[in-house]
């Protein structure tokens, strides 16, 4: 039987943290829409600019501004979160897989690196998250190879 290389234990420690969170066009289309309100409205009241890339806002308690509880936005959140942890560096790099279990509870230790690589790379290309423009994709996406 395969074991699950990944589960979220809805600790909420991915959704803390100043602007990891990067905005690609199709993640503000999708979250406007999923809000009910305008890109121009999403981006100005939602995002700030850093080094080029748009990134959601953090509230005073330094969670992602949607972060009430778990994900305030679920099914609009943007290709970032729905990536993580499988991240690339999580994924090329088996010492950051293991120092990031303390960070992320839901990544299951029990199934060696090779698996969470196979089951990350595999979820990326079936939910359509691997790095598509070097310009605007998060950098912590893997292209596809
Ligand atoms: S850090 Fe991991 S377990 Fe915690 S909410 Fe994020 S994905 Fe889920
Ligand atoms: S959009 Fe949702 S999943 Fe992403 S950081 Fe904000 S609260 Fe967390």
């Amino acid at each position: 039987m395969t074991i699950e290389a990944f589960k979220c234990q809805m600790c909420g420690h991915c959704c803390q943290g100043e602007g990891g969170i990067v905005m690609t066009q199709k993640d503000q289309i999708r979250l406007a829409a999923h809000l009910g309100i305008s890109v121009e409205k999403l981006v100005s009241d939602y995002t700030q600019e850093r080094g080029g890339k748009l990134h959601l806002t953090s509230g005073k308690d330094e969670y992602c501004i949607f972060f009430k509880e778990g994900c305030g936005v679920h099914p609009g959140r943007p290709d970032v979160c729905r990536a993580w942890p499988y991240f690339r560096g999580n994924l090329v790099d088996e010492i950051s897989w293991q120092m990031v279990q303390d960070y992320c509870p839901g990544i299951n230790p029990n199934a060696d690196h090779a698996e969470f690589v196979k089951q990350g790379r595999e979820y990326l290309r079936n939910e359509d998250l691997l790095r598509y423009d070097p310009d605007t994709s998060p950098n912590a996406l893997i292209s596809e190879d």
